[in-house]
């Protein structure tokens, strides 16, 4: 086939992929590292996200075409979510160039156990608990790793990669700040989640995370009652859930105290917006 033919299919078949740049193609698992790797990449890399808005990373597997792409990834950024623990080798079989990173390595990880002693995950709850960019500080670290990963990849990038990373810490320096100074002096530094995808969020700003959900699963009666006894006693008037998830027994406990259920997403692109939202929440139902 003439190459201006097939130039122009290429075009045709795949516009995005045509306007895209042909650097690093890098594969993460959720959509906020998108964003922080994007941040760092900026123009040099293509980043794509397995797990997509309206999917859980628990349940999550990952389509044809998405394992058709991968055989082709340079870099995968892995964050320790359940799909992984599966994908992940089947990924590096088919395709045994990729360089693998876990954006948790070296960070002080916690277990469920150490957010929530009543309640668990799907996860045992001595594993470590996945959802660590819910935390500005370690998202900066995690920076580092994503930054010194691309220049890895492609050492010409060097200096774009360092100025960016060092630009995206000072703006999560500055959202630690905002964070601190809204959830400061609350009387009730507790808040009641259906999944348990805050925890990082809730140990950075000496909060405590209270799961509706029992090892990823609804609770039965008796311990949805329990909820209710206890959300009574500590005052609790909000429950956040997330949009990949049935928030039936989220607004049962809502129901019986009188509470609001609002929607906040982990998986939410926007980071820093999402953030802030979830800490005015608190801060206004703690108030
Ligand atoms: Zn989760």
């Amino acid at each position: 086939m003439p190459a201006v033919l097939l130039a122009l299919l290429t075009l045709i078949l795949c516009p995005v992929a045509a306007a895209e740049t042909d650097g690093p193609l890098v594969f993460v698992s959720v959509l906020p590292q998108q964003t922080f790797v994007q941040r760092i990449g900026g123009e040099r890399v293509r980043v794509r996200t397995l797990v997509q808005p309206d999917q859980s990373p628990h349940t999550f597997e990952p389509r044809p075409r998405q394992v058709a792409e991968l055989a082709q990834a340079d870099l995968y950024l892995g964050t320790g979510v359940s799909f992984e623990d599966a994908w992940l080798p089947r990924i590096r079989a088919a395709n045994p160039r990729l360089r693998v990173v876990d954006l948790r390595e070296g960070l002080p990880l916690l277990t469920l156990a150490d957010h929530d002693h009543d309640h668990d995950h799907d996860h045992p709850v001595d594993a470590p608990d996945p959802h660590v960019w819910t935390s500005p500080p370690l998202v900066k670290a995690m920076s580092l790793a994503i930054r010194d990963a691309l220049i890895d990849l492609d050492p010409e990038g060097r200096e774009t990669y360092i100025a960016n990373q060092a630009a995206f810490a000072a703006e999560l320096d500055a959202l630690d700040a905002e964070l601190r100074a809204l959830l400061k002096d609350l009387p009730s530094r507790r808040f009641m989640v259906h999944h348990p995808a805050w925890g990082y969020f809730a140990h950075t700003y000496d909060l405590t995370q209270v799961a509706i959900e029992r090892e990823g699963k609804e609770p039965g009666a008796r311990a949805l009652n329990a909820l209710i006894e206890q959300a009574k006693r500590e005052g609790v008037r909000l429950i956040l859930v997330q949009p990949q998830m049935n928030p039936k027994s989220a607004e049962q406990v809502a129901r019986a105290i009188g509470g609001e259920v609002a929607v906040v997403d982990p998986l939410a692109p926007d980071y820093a917006e999402t953030l802030r939202r979830l800490a005015r929440l608190i801060a206004e139902a703690g108030t």
